[in-house]
């Protein structure tokens, strides 16, 4: 895999896993067979499998090495982790995503800051590993940046509804003294900057890359496939607030459409990266 140059700042991807996800009538449930079609051409074979209308979606990580810093954006399902609703990301035991590392050129113990985009199962799961039976920091060198308000919300879902994830992914990493709590517009350094951009959970943040007057975007899970630029009315089934979810989407595609912004995505299908330009009344994914 080659590294993106966002001007000093190197940009790579680690892919923990890739393939057909969920039906589109699934996962959007305003999605309907008559609005697809017209698009089918463009979205086969690599955002929609063809005939049977699976979404093609990697989970995965990006490394971003700033003059001053090497950051991991995201950090995949992980291993050992309990997903019950997903059995295919149930307790993994896989070696893929070191493996990527290896071929990065780099080791866990390299990562100075983790920032998570929001907390769900499939961006802070490598955030900690179980090391005799224990959850443990897997990037012990690190500083984890975490919303506050993200935080808040994990740890509701698991009062209410016994969600593993805080327990899981987060605690561990605030017991450990790893953590460091932080506002929704938070400055870690004058290239990276956090961008509130709630809707698909409450404290949900996009992460801005900025150097030398070029720049670029990791948008979370504010966007997850291609055919939302088409429809960014169309709300993943688990987005928490779809209302603001929707707004929080349109606006974002409107703010990054026809300019020099990356934009990188997490689950549009592979290399994930490209611009958005503006087409008729939508927006279109044009992949660099
Ligand atoms: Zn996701």
């Amino acid at each position: 895999m080659k590294w993106i140059a966002i001007g000093n700042i190197e940009v790579g991807r680690i892919v923990e896993s890739d393939g057909p996800f969920m039906s589109v009538f699934d996962f959007f449930p305003d999605a309907t067979m008559e609005a697809i079609e017209p698009h089918r051409s463009w979205l086969t074979p690599n955002a929609l499998t063809s005939g049977t209308h699976m979404l093609n979606m990697p989970i995965q990580s990006y490394v971003v090495k700033t003059p001053t810093s090497t950051i991991l954006i995201d950090s995949c399902v992980g291993n050992h982790k309990t997903v019950d609703w997903y059995p295919a990301w149930h307790n993994k035991s896989d070696t893929q995503y070191f493996d990527s590392f290896k071929k990065l050129g780099l080791h866990p113990d390299q990562i100075d800051v983790v920032l998570c985009t929001h907390l769900h199962v499939d961006h802070s799961g490598w955030n900690t590993q179980l090391v005799d039976e224990r959850w443990v920091p897997t990037f012990q060198n690190a500083k984890y940046i975490l919303s506050r308000t993200e935080c808040k919300n994990a740890e509701m879902l698991s009062a209410k509804y016994g969600d593993p994830t805080f327990n899981e992914n987060v605690l561990p990493i605030i017991e450990a003294g790893q953590a460091m709590l932080v506002d929704d517009d938070y400055e870690i350094d004058e290239a990276v900057r956090l961008e509130p951009t709630p809707g698909h959970t409450p404290g949900h943040c996009a992460i801005h890359l900025s150097n030398r007057g070029h720049n670029a975007v990791v948008t979370g899970d504010l966007i997850h496939s291609p055919i939302q630029c088409q429809f960014p009315e169309w709300n993943f089934k688990f987005d928490s607030d779809k209302e603001l979810a929707a707004k929080t989407r349109l606006g974002f595609l409107k703010k990054y459409s026809d300019c020099n912004t990356q934009v990188l995505t997490c689950h549009f299908p592979q290399p994930s990266t490209g611009r958005i330009i503006t087409s008729k009344d939508a927006f279109h994914f044009e992949y660099t």
